[in-house]
């Protein structure tokens, strides 16, 4: 095993790596810019380092400065976390160059899912279902909406290069068509400079479910059962769950393997994620291939009793996968609430400020709080305004879900707007309750929930 590690991260990822490292006997590297000086990861590793101002490219997506950090304090290893540099080929083949481990899979693995369009065509390629819809290289416009007419409307436009929601829009039909392509290209141009598209059939009720895949350098593969994600904003995750609402042990079985395949295709190894949405019929579809561990991965820890990050560095290390498929037992019914610094009554649009008062429920075997603020830190613009995760488990979901307003209405935070409120009534509305879930959810119960 390692006997020390760099955290190419800030925030929450970065202390809950921190954390699992301590636990294992690895000393620990932090990172940190201009504006995560006074940061608890910082205040948590054994060593810091300073690389640069504020903004993410003037320091945390300076792949050459982390590794002349890893280099300088003599880290064997760098955990990416999530985000920043988590998904970035030349990065992890820069630190294979300077006999650095990446903590995380191949680069191979992460340049074939890095385009949505090549993702597509490789898991056509290994029969995992997807979407139905246009992946291919030519762009033209012309041929872009001949495949959405063949295809019928509603169709979703989505940036190959995309993520977090960006560069994706809905064309409800023919004649919206052209001017929906201009916008979405120039939405995908600003944030990932590059316009290529692709079509898919849009479903109006799926949910978003996704299998945890975790693979050694050994050969072997397990998944550890799905989260469903169908509450979003903004195309983007807010409340997560684990198991899904309604998963039968088939079902699990067939999405499981169809992850297996998909991470066997492109020769994986470490912690992914196979997205799919779930149709109202039980077909699901490959949606793309998270190559990092997700924001979402502790509801999976909290209902298989695993820390996935000490799986990350096993595998990492050369070492076999803990447990077998037949191994990994579900038990209990876990949900994480994203707690953001955002205004929901503005569209969901980021708010800035100082945590002038913070105090989060008390944590126990049930609750569990990954922050990486502490009471009086600034939310900037420079970075992701999320506040921490808010994860709970109980015995079943009903018991989980009283948990969780529990815990929401416990959580007190002042100085900014927060979702915390907008949270509560959301998880308290019948619909929820009832696991009537679906991507649209936010939008369908809009009256319930403000
Ligand atoms: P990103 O990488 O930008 O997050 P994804 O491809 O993961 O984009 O999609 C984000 C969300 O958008 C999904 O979770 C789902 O809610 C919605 N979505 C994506 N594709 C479709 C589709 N074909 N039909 C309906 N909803 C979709």
């Amino acid at each position: 095993m390692f006997d020390k590690i760099l955290i190419a991260n800030r925030g929450e990822i970065a202390c809950r790596v921190i954390k699992t490292a301590r636990q294992m006997g690895i000393a620990t590297v932090a990172v940190y810019s201009d504006a995560d000086v006074n940061a608890l990861h910082v205040t948590m590793a054994d060593e810091a380092i300073h690389i640069g101002a504020a903004p993410s490219k003037e320091s945390y997506l300076l792949g050459d400065k982390i590794i002349a950090a890893a280099l300088k304090t003599g880290s064997q290893a760098i955990h990416p976390g999530y985000g920043f540099l988590s998904e970035n080929a030349d990065f992890c083949r820069a630190c294979a160059d300077n006999n650095l481990v990446f903590i995380g899979p191949p680069t191979g693995a992460i340049e074939a899912m890095g385009s949505k369009s090549a993702a597509k065509r490789i898991m056509e390629a290994a029969e995992v279902p997807l979407v139905p819809g246009y992946h291919g290289e030519d762009q033209s416009p012309s041929i872009l909406k001949a495949s959405a007419d063949d295809m019928g409307y509603p169709v979703l436009l989505k940036a190959t290069a995309g993520g977090g929601g960006k560069g994706m829009r809905q064309v409800w039909s023919a004649d919206e068509f052209d001017e929906a392509l201009a916008a979405a290209k120039r939405e995908a141009t600003n944030s990932f400079g590059d316009d290529r598209m692709l079509v898919e059939k849009y479903l109006t009720r799926p949910r978003h479910v996704e299998i945890q895949v975790f693979c050694d350098s050994l050969g072997n593969a397990v998944y550890l059962a799905e989260r469903d994600c169908s509450v979003q904003r903004r195309h983007q995750k807010v409340i997560e769950e684990a198991p899904a609402p309604g998963m039968t042990p088939e079902l699990r079985d067939k999405m499981g393997q169809a992850a297996i395949q998909a991470a066997e295709a492109i020769d994986y190894v470490g912690a992914g994620t196979v997205e799919f949405l779930l149709d109202v019929d039980d077909s699901f579809y490959f949606m793309e291939m998270n190559t990092r561990l997700q924001v979402e991965h502790p509801v999976t820890e909290m209902i298989t009793g695993q820390d996935l990050v000490q799986w990350q560095l096993l595998v990492a290390a050369g070492q076999p996968l803990p447990l077998s498929q037949s191994d990994v037992v579900i038990n209990g019914h876990a949900f994480e609430a994203r707690i953001y610094a955002e205004d929901p009554a503005n569209d969901f649009l980021p708010v800035t400020g100082n945590l002038s008062f913070l105090q989060p429920p008390s944590e126990s075997k049930y609750v569990r709080v990954d922050t990486g603020v502490l009471e009086g830190d600034d939310v900037s613009v420079y970075y992701d305004p999320m506040i921490a995760k808010l994860i709970v488990w109980d015995e079943d979901r009903e018991r989980a879900l009283q948990r969780l307003q529990q815990a929401l209405g416990d959580y007190r935070i002042g100085g900014m707007t927060t979702n915390v409120a907008f949270l509560n009534n959301l998880i308290s509305t019948e619909p929820f309750k009832q696991a009537d879930l679906d991507t649209g959810f936010i939008e369908k119960h809009r009256e319930l929930i403000f």
